[in-house]
């Protein structure tokens, strides 16, 4: 009502005007020009506040605020087949991430490498190494969408990374079998891949990563694996806590197992 009410003003002061340039040829050109510029810098002013107003209210009709974010999640650096396909991307320095509603990735929760550092291998491994046979189920972690399934001989072998709603993605390493393709939607638990021994590895286990716009973050911090767990209803990701080496913005053929 607002707006077409606004809309009607508007077709009158256009109308008032067509009819004051009319009559104006008594009036001083400057007076008619004042009284021009007067007026079409008040219909600016309206304008601009209709559009923002409506399209404010169009999209929380549309999408509700939580749907928006989401919006901005899967088509943000969506078309990549990198690991960390943020390249470019300017990370937060914090953000906190919903990870109440998950699941474990693999019903076997036994670690068997660690997040880190690895003195002997010269380099980071970005994730953890849980305990699996060939062809145990592994799970998505969180709701999401499957973003790449690849093979990578030398590094991960089969491996599946899933974008979730809540902003991170999980990758998926060495598995035997893809149970999804990507674009595909996943709920937390859903059957994703079966485990394996592909790509650069030394026995059967299911290397999982979890990350926040391409930074690795130590999975052992956000899930408790002896009690199959997350610690708390929220993980907030702190750039500068783990970013912990360049590596993290390399490709993903130089980041291995
Ligand atoms: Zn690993």
């Amino acid at each position: 009502m607002k707006l077409s009410f606004n809309s009607l003003r508007l077709s009158f002061i256009g109308i008032a005007l067509i009819s004051v340039s009319i009559a104006a040829s008594a009036q001083s050109i400057s007076d008619y020009r004042k009284a021009h510029r007067d007026l079409l810098a008040k219909q600016e002013k309206i304008k601009d506040k209709i559009k923002v107003e409506e399209a404010q209210k169009y999209a929380q009709d549309l999408y509700g605020d939580k749907q928006v974010d989401n919006a901005d999640i899967y088509s943000e650096a969506w078309n990549s087949d990198r690991v960390n396909p943020y390249q470019n991307a300017s990370i937060p320095t914090s953000k906190v991430l919903d990870v109440s509603k998950y699941a474990m990735p693999i019903k076997n929760n036994a670690i068997t490498s660690h997040f880190g550092y690895r003195k002997q291998f010269g380099r980071m491994h970005y994730g953890v190494d849980l305990k699996a046979s060939v062809g145990d189920t592994v799970y998505a972690a969180f709701s999401g969408k499957v973003r790449l399934t690849k093979f990578e001989r030398n590094g991960y072998g089969f491996f599946v990374i899933v974008r979730h709603d809540n902003g991170m993605e999980t990758v998926y390493g060495h598995l035997s079998k893809f149970l999804v393709k990507p674009n595909q939607y996943v709920k937390a638990g859903t059957p994703i891949a079966l485990s394996g021994n592909t790509g650069r590895s030394t026995g059967p286990h299911l290397h999982f990563e979890t990350r926040y716009m391409g930074v690795a973050m130590n999975p052992e911090k956000i899930f408790d694996f002896i009690n199959g767990t997350t610690y708390h209803d929220t993980f907030t990701f702190n750039k500068n806590e783990n970013n912990n080496s360049g590596n993290n913005r390399q490709s993903a053929s130089r980041r291995r197992r």
